[in-house]
């Protein structure tokens, strides 16, 4: 076995099979390390079907790579993968349903995945062993299947062999150091003992550059090892196979095989084996297991079958398919498939430590295996891969995370399989969990919350009604909140409104080296102390990896704040750059204070007035003036008893303040702020009225316009990049150019939905031409409105598009940027 390597890849699955066969494609010395045999893992019990249907960007785009990789598998290793190329049937037994699939459509039609809309009728003409009559339609996809695991597996590590990597097995990975350039990994030789695999006294240690941990149902024990956490933790997972039904047998005599078929209601899948079926039902109640680690007796074993837990689906399967209540019960498999809290995998670089990559968490590893392969080896070899996956980075769960929160929300998603994947789908396990101090006083203001890096935030409010986590207004059109956001919306546009922002990321930085590394870390020129700037950290590629609004507090003090979303993401990158470059830079000191400083966002032409009645200062009458606190400045106010660092932005586009406060004086400044607005017409607003808002001002958002696949040039942010300083990435961000450019657009759609931020963009005369990143409905404008991304070309105010929603054109037009309002005039009213 070779002791030095670039690449180790430890975990001999689907998953860590495909990462090194394009390692080593990529021209990596790579090994990879297997404590048992290939496939022992959850691998070898999967049912290998491969669905292309993903709700998410990156995840449909991994999925594609992975069905168009593995047809080629056979041509260049002559090993036959076992791909049963049979489309994929997803049926519809109610409206909602279809307008899901509706949606996903949009998603897939950006990725350029092709699908075909059934009628029941067509459904029955072509598949007569189905039962249609309670069906509304299906969407059909021709080009995936079901493929053999093993046989993948097998495919993908002769190809990674023919590329020059080494794969061991029986050796398990029991330590991880690093050296400062490398990893030493200590590993042991596995052996059977009396059927299990133990450990050997046989051990060595491998220096390899970088490490990927590929390690199923282990991940647990990997992050322990590691010193992370990482919220992988296995859930049960059964399937049955049935007899043959002699009806099936019959029909296949002249037919060809049924396609994998999906009665998503019923939450099952359904696919023919060997005459019969295997059906594969996502029920209720399936436990977490092995939340601290798989126990040495179980190798490549399974779970009893409970039989009784997926009643209801085996019923509803011989209603849709009433030949099979002949075929009775021929095999079994309960199997450990790992989850995560929000159901995607783990897939990047690992929290704090370099060189550490995760590939972990995979629920359909099997379809996954060789699009994460190709776009994580990008990662690794280039810098970046060619989509943004920032969805599926490890970091987007922070420490706070338990292993009991982990087991909870995995068991959820597990569950969540086949409901109805709305857009504004809230999920309610574990919650509340963290909570701003004002989370009861919103609460019973009506405050119907989501969840954002497990802070608690309200999303709209329905005064009179209790949280329930939007079960019963969630819609893939207008939601029954969609009344509520837009009052708030009209209300801050004309009165004002007060925003709960508390989960925003905020660090200090601090210390002689500040200045030059912020210099150095982004876009845009630096604040002068008092001032505030929106500027852009980038990545290696010239993409934007981060927004931060920067106060400078200070000569060499720094406030930035960024996405709530992305708190541990942000905090592991600036972490990493400032220990890279304190040497060069000088000493600095980087604090996470997002759980002790509480934000409020006050915005409307009466913002102004409301905060008058509560500010204390020698001149009360002016410290609120433009003279006294400009536009994108900061000051220290004092706000009656509450000290506060206010910033004059408004994220919505109107006259308003950031109100950044000690988190343990939030109520007191809440009830101020409401008894001051008593007459002012303050409304309590939540995060949709705002992303509404926002749209209208065309404020990019992270996570939607703002991403690792957009430099800020493309994104339209050309006044916060500062082209006469040098800063990371700039060289490849010029170098990269214009592929596409960010737009606003106002759209004529149907008059009961709006878009969602996913839907591909069409010229008039029906070419594609890009995708929407974020939509909504625009108060200003009484319409549609979406942000997005288009040919430059095609990037010009005025130019006519369409925009496909729920499966129909609709007309759009590009609008010049911040069609609300474009000259700020009403942010910088005086007063
Ligand atoms: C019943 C069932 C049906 C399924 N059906 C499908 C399906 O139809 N389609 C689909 O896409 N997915 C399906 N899945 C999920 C699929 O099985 C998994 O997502 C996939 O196998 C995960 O692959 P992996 O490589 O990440 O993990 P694994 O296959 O578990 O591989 C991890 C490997 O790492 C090794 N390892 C762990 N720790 C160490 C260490 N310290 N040192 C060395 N080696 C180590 C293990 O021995 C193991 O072989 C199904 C799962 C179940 C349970």
């Amino acid at each position: 076995m070779k002791t030095q390597v670039k690449a180790l890849v430890v975990g001999g699955g689907a998953v860590g099979t495909g990462i090194a066969y394009h390692l080593a494609k990529a021209g990596w010395d790579t090994m990879l390390l297997e404590r048992d045999e290939l496939t022992s893992g959850s691998t070898w019990h999967a049912a290998g079907l491969l669905p292309l249907f993903n709700m998410g960007y990156a995840t449909s785009h991994i999925h594609d790579y992975s069905v168009k990789f593995y047809k080629t598998l056979e041509a260049e290793t002559g090993l036959n993968p076992g791909f049963s190329v049979v489309g994929n049937l997803r049926m519809a037994q109610t409206d909602d349903r279809m307008d899901e699939y509706a949606l996903y459509a949009a998603t897939a039609e950006t990725v350029g995945i092709p699908h075909e809309w059934l009628t029941p009728a067509q459904i029955a003409e072509r598949y007569p062993l189905i039962r249609t009559d309670d069906l509304k339609g299906a969407i059909l996809h021709p080009t995936d299947g079901y493929i053999n695991p093993a046989d993948v597996t097998m495919a993908m590590a002769k190809g990674a062999r023919q590329h020059g990597a080494a794969i061991e097995r029986r050796w398990q990975v029991d330590g991880y150091e690093w050296a400062g350039d490398h990893w030493d990994v200590t590993v042991t030789k596995m052996v059977e003992k009396g059927g299990n695999l133990v450990a050997s006294d046989e051990t060595a240690v491998i220096a390899a550059e970088h490490v990927v941990t590929a390690t199923g149902n282990h991940a647990p024990r990997t992050a322990r090892l590691l010193g992370i956490k990482n919220p992988a933790i296995v859930v049960e997972h059964q399937y049955i196979v049935t007899e043959p039904d002699p009806a099936l047998v019959e029909w296949r005599k002249t037919n060809e095989q049924h396609p994998v078929i999906r009665d998503a209601d019923a939450k099952w899948y359904v696919r023919e084996e060997r005459g019969g079926w295997i059906l594969g039902p996502y029920e209720q109640n399936a436990p977490a297991r092995f939340p601290y680690g798989v126990p040495d007796s179980f190798r490549a074993d399974l779970f009893p079958l409970d039989l009784e837990r997926i009643e209801e689906e085996y019923m509803s399967f011989i209603h849709r398919i009433p030949t099979s209540e002949t075929a009775g019960l021929k095999d079994d498999f309960n199997g450990p498939i790992c989850y995560t809290p929000d159901g995607n995998p783990l897939v990047g670089p690992a929290p704090g430590l370099r060189n550490m990559w995760l590939a972990e968490g995979f629920s359909f590893g099997i379809t996954a295996a060789g699009g994460t392969g190709h776009y994580l080896a990008q990662m690794m070899v280039e810098g970046e891969a060619e989509i943004d996956m920032a969805s599926l980075d490890p970091k987007r769960f922070g420490d706070w995370v338990t292993t009991e929160y982990a087991c909870r929300k995995n068991e959820e998603a597990y569950d969540h399989v086949y409901v109805l994947h709305h857009p504004d789908e809230e999920r309610p396990a574990a919650r509340p969990l963290k909570t701003a101090p004002c989370y009861d006083r919103m609460n019973a203001a009506g405050a119907q919350f989501g969840c954002v890096n497990g802070w608690e935030r309200p999303n709209y409010f329905k005064p009179g009604a209790e949280a329930d986590f939007d079960l019963t207004s969630r819609s893939f059109r207008r939601g029954a909140w969609w009344e509520h956001a837009k009052a708030e919306a009209t209300a801050l546009r004309e009165t004002a409104g007060l925003i709960d922002a508390t989960a925003f990321t905020k660090h200090m930085l601090r210390g002689p080296g500040a200045t030059a590394f912020l210099d150095w870390f982004t876009t845009n020129k630096l604040p002068k102390v008092g001032r505030i700037n929106l500027t852009y950290a980038l990545t290696g590629a010239g993409t934007t990896r981060t927004e931060y609004t920067i106060v400078r507090l200070a000569e060499d003090a720094y406030y930035l704040v960024s996405a709530g979303a992305w708190q541990a993401y942000d905090h592991d990158f600036l972490a990493k750059a400032i220990a890279d470059k304190t040497d060069e830079f000088g000493h600095m000191s980087l604090t996470d204070v997002t759980g002790q400083s509480g934000v409020f966002a006050i915005a409307g032409p009466n913002s102004r007035a409301i905060l008058n009645k509560i500010v204390r200062d020698a001149d009360p009458e002016t410290v609120l003036s433009n003279k006294r606190f400009p536009w994108l400045s900061a000051r220290r106010i004092e706000l009656m008893m509450c000290p506060v660092n206010a910033i004059r932005v408004a994220y919505t586009g109107e006259l308003g303040w950031e109100l950044h406060h000690p988190m343990e004086m939030q109520n007191y400044l809440f009830d101020r702020l409401m008894e001051a607005g008593e007459g002012h017409g303050l409304t309590l607003v939540g995060a949709r009225a705002q992303n509404w808002l926002r749209q209208e001002k065309s404020y990019r958002a992270f996570g939607t316009e703002l991403g690792r696949d957009a430099t800020p040039l493309e994104a339209g942010l050309d006044r916060f990049v500062d082209l006469s300083k040098e800063f990371h990435g700039k060289a490849a961000m010029e170098e990269t150019g214009i592929r596409s450019k960010c737009v606003t657009l106002l759209i004529d759609g149907p008059s009961d939905a709006d878009p969602w931020g996913r839907e591909a963009l069409y010229t008039t005369d029906g070419t594609r031409i890009g995708r929407l990143t974020s939509g909504g409905y625009s108060v200003a404008f009484g319409k549609s409105i979406g942000m997005g991304y288009v040919r430059p070309d095609l990037a010009e105010p005025g130019t006519k598009l369409h925009v496909r929603m729920q499966r129909e054109l609709w007309d759009a037009e590009v609008t010049e940027d911040s069609p609300y309002d474009p000259t700020n005039v009403r942010i910088r009213v005086d007063g």
